[in-house]
């Protein structure tokens, strides 16, 4: 058997950057929006009007809120 490790050990600078801008990102876009005027979804960081028809009535869940499955 050999020893390893989950954690990346050989990242290049580019890539450490990379893998952190990914978790970042997973961490700020945390809030499912559902648009009840046209039915649009999306994520975002917050709550906001819908992308598709401007509405300010949008359901907003945190992600977190989701159970897991
Ligand atoms: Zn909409």
């Amino acid at each position: 058997m050999t020893k390893k490790n989950d954690w990346p050990q050989q990242l290049s600078p580019e890539e450490l950057a990379e893998w952190r801008r990914r978790f970042a990102e997973a961490n700020r876009v945390n809030v499912f929006c559902h648009c009840r005027q046209c039915d649009e979804e999306w994520v975002a960081s917050r709550k906001e009007a819908c992308h598709h028809c401007g509405s300010l009535n949008v359901e907003a869940i945190a992600c977190w809120q989701f159970p897991d499955g």
